[in-house]
Formats: C-alpha cells, structure tokens, sequence
C-alpha cells in the first residue's frame, strides 16, 4: 500500500499549506553537518516533489549554529528560486538581517521565547529585551518590503519552567504581531502539547484578535502527539502547518531522536482526510532516504520507514 484510502471530513480545511523547516530547522538540530552542496540538492528536491513554502538556512552566529555556517553560500548555489518570497530564512538579529538582505532574501523569520529561561539560554536576554532586539529587524524587514514571520517557541511547556500559562503565549504572540509580523508560528518545542490545550491556546490566540489564517503550527512529536495535536488545529480553522521532512532535527532540549513532525507522516494523514497539499510523498519519501544515507541516521519518520521498507 503506497497511500492511504481518502476519505474525507466535513470539518477539516480542503487545502493546507506545508510550512517545510527540514533545511532549517532539521539540519540546524542534527549532529552531522552537511556539505552546502548537499543542502541545496535537497532543498531543490523538496521543491521537486511539490513542497512550495521551504525554509532555507538561518543568518545565526556561525558560532551558535556551525551547521548553518554556510547560509550564503547555499542561498547563492540556489540562485533565483533561493530569492523566492516562499524561501524564507531565519534571522537572529539587526546582523542577521544585513546579511540576509546581502543574499537577497524576500522573506524572513525571527525567533522569539514565549518563556524567560529560554529567551535567557536561546537569545541571551529576557523576553522583554528580545523584543526590544527584534523591533527593528521587523521594521527594517518591512522597509525592504520582505515578509516576516515570527516563531514563538516553548508555547506548550518549558524544560526549565513546566507549565507555560496560554496568556503568556497569547502576550508574547500579540506583542510579535503588532511589531508588524505577518505570520506567526506557534511552536511545541518539547512535543509535550495535547489537543485540548492547542484548541484552547488558539482559542486565546483567537481572542487576542489574531486571525487564524496568521497562525501556524509547530510541533514536535517527542510524546508522539504531534499529528494529533496537527488534526486538532486544522479543526480551529489553522491551515499551515510546519513539518521537517524525514522528521530530521532531534530534540536538544528533550534528548530525543524525534523532533519535528515529520513531512511524510503529515502528508499520509492529510491524504487520508483527503486534504490538498500539493506534495508527491513518493517522492518525498525517496529524498528523506537520500538524506538520511547522508546523516548516517535513518529518518524517525514512521511513514519513511513503512514506505522505504526500513523497517
Ligand atoms: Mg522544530
């Protein structure tokens, strides 16, 4: 069986937009670094098999994030379509956004805390100074007529901190948002969400006056909730969704080999339903086995291993 029987739901979105972080986020989170070269084969793979919004690289220190190190250099091997609005990369900071802009991005992402400990550890200042940082790369963002977005991490618990209350989240969300964010994305950076707290944190978000068509979800399936807490923000009107194809990117704060929603398992699921996402999971699915034979590591992804007979 190589896809899943459709049937369809009534409550569910027709189309959903696959937010892909694997370049990014998957490679920025694996032990091995791989070579530039490799990264934008992989990205023009992604975008071969139908994935449209891809996440390319990140502007972070080469310091913090050695596995990104070469963000130039993969954005000028990918040439035009590197500078699509739909490749967007991740910026730290003022620097960051120099040289993104040097590259000639179109897009951007931030990245903020929704908790004081990981603004702390990730940023190196509170919350509060972190916003202060992000002001002007927003405004300067906006200025060059790029599009911004901002993820907000640890929205579902905290590794140091527990329980994160939902108005914390909805304060940092909004406050992200009238720096001139266009889009948000919500992520469960620890995977330890469940359905019931993303209908009520969309329900604040909602509340907050921050439309759903803003939102998108992040999750990590640690606790294997991922696709679960995925279905039940489709069903609150959500309908982009970030997944790491092949799952790549462990969890560093959680010690785990499973991190991101993996694209594949996404896919299968969203098929299944009968929701549009433009994806080839065959092809996919054979990417996710070329890189995985570049890591050393073969993809946590369950649907990966079903259909490349793994396991
Ligand atoms: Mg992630």
């Amino acid at each position: 069986m190589r896809l899943p029987m459709t049937v369809p739901r009534s409550d569910l979105p027709g189309r959903v937009t696959i937010y892909e972080v694997g370049p990014r986020d998957g490679l920025q989170n694996e032990q091995t670094v791989v070579p530039a070269a490799v990264k934008s084969e992989f990205i023009e793979r992604l975008a071969a098999a139908g994935l449209t919004w891809i996440e390319t690289t990140s502007f972070v220190h080469p310091t913090w994030v050695p596995q990104l190190a070469d963000a130039a250099e993969v954005l000028a091997s990918l040439g035009e379509s590197g500078r699509a609005h739909t490749r967007p990369v991740l910026v730290p900071n003022e620097r960051g956004l120099d040289r993104a802009l040097e590259s000639g991005v179109r897009s951007v992402a931030i990245f903020g805390s929704a908790t004081e400990t990981f603004a702390q550890r990730n940023l190196g200042r509170s919350v509060e100074e972190s916003l202060d940082m992000f002001a002007p790369v927003v405004r300067r963002a906006k200025e060059a007529g790029l599009w911004v977005r901002a993820y907000v991490s640890m929205c579902f618990g905290d590794p140091w901190e527990g329980e994160v209350p939902i108005s914390q989240v909805v304060d940092v969300s909004r406050r992200l948002m009238d720096l001139g964010a266009d889009a948000l994305s919500i992520g469960d950076t620890i995977g330890v969400g469940t359905a019931g707290h993303v209908a009520a944190l969309l329900e604040g978000l909602g509340d907050a006056g921050i439309a759903r068509e803003v939102i998108g979800v992040h999750f990590h399936d640690t606790y294997g909730q991922a696709l679960a807490n995925t279905l039940e923000a489709l069903r609150h009107g959500v309908t982009v969704v970030d997944a790491s194809t092949g799952g790549l990117g462990g969890c560093p704060y959680a010690k785990s080999a499973t991190g991101n929603l993996a694209t594949e398992d996404l896919v299968w699921a969203l098929h299944g339903l009968g929701v549009e996402t433009g994806v080839d999971l065959e092809s996919l699915v054979e990417t996710s086995t070329w890189m995985a034979a570049r890591l050393g590591r073969p993809s946590p992804s369950r649907v990966v291993r079903a259909l490349s007979g793994t396991d």
